[in-house]
């Protein structure tokens, strides 16, 4: 498996698909003082504008990988984490 940094860029609502938590969640400072600034994966702030993390990527994906659609990357990695997609848990959603 690849080591891929995928390039997170926050939304209008500050929104990226975190990896550790298997979440979108709103990148905000309690976000990144609680959870990014002890995350292994942690590689970057993408300038200022979202969220840099590399981990062993199963998918097919282009190194770097520039994910704006936190939702479309949330659906796109419960594909290789549970293989009873479609998932029908709409609390995975949930946004903190
Ligand atoms: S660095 Fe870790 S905690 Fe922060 S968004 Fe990436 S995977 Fe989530």
């Amino acid at each position: 498996m690849p080591e891929i940094n995928h390039i997170h860029l926050a939304t209008d609502k500050g929104e990226i698909y975190c990896c550790l938590r298997n979440r979108v969640v709103v990148l905000d400072e309690d976000h990144r003082s609680r959870f990014c600034s002890s995350c292994k994966m942690y590689n970057g702030d993408a300038g200022g504008k979202g969220v840099e993390c590399v981990w062993n990527d199963q998918r097919d994906v282009s190194d770097p990988h520039l994910v704006t659609d936190p939702y479309k990357e949330w659906v796109e990695n419960q594909k290789r984490k549970d293989s009873a997609f479609p998932s029908t848990n709409p609390s995975s959603f949930a946004t903190i």
